[in-house]
């Protein structure tokens, strides 16, 4: 018999997490959507969490990602990511790259992701960890994300994963028709209620939707 090599093993020791994770915590809590567990189920969550955290990349809560920062329980993921109905052919825009997860989940659906990011060296490092891991459309831009991204919109998919107490106005401005926003609003400093605003024949409609917190979406000087 061939002996494995044990980069093998352990690739298959996450494969194994990772799968169990999607059943238990995210299938389980209902989400449905098959392009969202598909997309949870093959992007390896363990490469975009420090190596410290590694053994809990997996498990059922967010995780320190330095600089004061976390990346979202997977759950809160696949949640946000099944809200605005990702498709191919679809344009999204994430406000908060943090580690590059969410924009990565978001890119095995949609045509491109263009995310900004206004902690530099978090910017830095998630692109270069986009790219090593192939993902050659996501666009990580350094930034203050509360204006969007003009040059590129209107994008038919916004995802804020910061917290502030109002949607900004340029995000509501670059939405397309038929497009959604999600975003957690409220006290930035305690909890906030998930927000998802539907844009169809250019008026907005806003549904109220579960408590969460996250940290606070931050403003450039
Ligand atoms: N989506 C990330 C987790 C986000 S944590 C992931 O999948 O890992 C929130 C991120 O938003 C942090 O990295 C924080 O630095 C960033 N952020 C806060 N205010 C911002 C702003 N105004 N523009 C862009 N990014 C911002």
């Amino acid at each position: 018999m061939l002996a494995t090599c044990p980069g093998t093993q352990k690739e298959d020791k996450n494969e194994t997490a990772r799968l169990r994770m999607v059943e238990t915590q995210i299938e389980a809590r209902g989400i449905s959507d098959a392009a969202t567990l598909r997309a949870m189920r093959k992007v390896p969550r363990h490469i975009f969490v420090p190596a410290s955290q590694a053994s809990e990349a997996y498990s059922d809560r967010p995780l320190p990602i330095g600089y004061s920062q976390t990346i979202s329980q997977p759950f809160i993921v696949a949640y946000m990511t099944e809200l605005v109905r990702p498709a191919k052919g679809k344009k999204a825009l994430e406000i908060g790259t943090g580690s590059g997860y969410q924009a990565a989940v978001l890119a095995e659906i949609v045509d491109t992701v263009y995310t900004i990011e206004i902690v530099p060296e978090l910017a830095r490092e998630s692109a270069t960890r986009l790219k090593l891991l192939g993902y050659q459309n996501i666009i990580v831009k350094y930034g203050d994300g509360y204006k969007g991204w003009p040059e590129h919109s209107p994008f038919d998919i916004i995802i804020v994963t910061a917290a502030a107490d109002h949607i900004p106005q340029p995000l509501k401005d670059q939405l397309a028709e038929g497009g959604k926003l999600v975003m957690p609003v409220g006290d930035p400093a305690t909890v906030q209620q998930l927000i998802v605003l539907t844009k169809r024949k250019g008026k907005i409609t806003e549904q109220r939707l579960e408590p969460v917190r996250f940290v606070p979406l931050k403003r450039l000087k």
